[in-house]
């Protein structure tokens, strides 16, 4: 019989501390997220590798470092509102549920969100809303948002997800090219918008109206 509980320890001590994540908040929440739950089961065993894993549709869990990377750079406090852009599989939504008040999150691929909706719920996971959808057109219902996480590679910062980030909001976006992006800090203050090259990063494609408009366009 497994100890997760270990290996989710084991992760955080080799994998976070060292490489300089040290915000509690998120210790504790990726002490407490169960990884493998958000795998397929055959690959339960791994879930708590140094490494990206596939999750059906041709997506993929980002490796754990990379998605505490995402979150620590939003610099949460707990109150916070915040969009996902690609849930995936939905373990990034769980380790911000952890730690804010609400998450938004979503998913072009129906069978991942519904996978996704089915771990979440069986978690616990309420503060936690998902749907099928575009996400570079995000979802303005619920915005403007305090952060905006998007895990996924896009040609540019989508205009919506800017326009529905929250004066003195941040957003985390991989921008670049097919092969590889850079992992880039938006941040919006009253009409002034920055942004800051965090580190280089390789992701799946954004796809959408306003991402990669198909994988034609996407430079593999
Ligand atoms: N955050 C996810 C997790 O914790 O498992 C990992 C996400 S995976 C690296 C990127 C996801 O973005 C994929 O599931 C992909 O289908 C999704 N995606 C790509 N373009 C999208 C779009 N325009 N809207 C919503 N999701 C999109």
């Amino acid at each position: 019989m497994i100890d997760y509980q270990k290996l989710r320890h084991k992760m955080v001590e080799t994998q976070l501390i060292p490489r300089g994540i040290h915000d509690e908040l998120l210790l504790a929440a990726f002490s407490k997220v169960p990884r493998h739950r958000f795998v397929p089961r055959e690959l339960f065993d791994s879930a708590y590798g140094d490494y990206p894993l596939p999750i059906g549709e041709g997506q993929t869990i980002s490796q754990p470092f990379m998605v505490a990377l995402m979150t620590e750079v939003l610099q949460l406090k707990g109150k916070e509102r915040i969009l996902e852009v690609g849930t995936g599989s939905g373990y990034q939504a769980a380790i911000l549920a952890e730690i804010v008040e609400e998450v938004y999150s979503v998913e072009r691929f129906g069978p991942l969100t519904e996978r996704a909706r089915k771990v979440l719920d069986e978690l616990g996971y309420n503060n936690v809303k998902v749907k099928v959808g575009d996400g570079t057109l995000g979802w303005e219902e619920f915005s403007p948002y305090d952060g905006i996480v998007v895990t996924a590679g896009a040609p540019r910062a989508p205009k919506p997800l800017v326009d529905q980030l929250k004066d003195g909001g941040r957003m985390v976006i991989p921008i670049g090219g097919g092969f590889s992006q850079m992992l880039t800090l938006i941040e919006k203050t009253g009409c002034k918008v920055s942004s800051h090259e965090i580190c280089g990063c390789v992701f799946v494609p954004l796809i959408g109206e306003e991402g990669w408009k198909g994988q034609h366009k996407v430079r593999w």
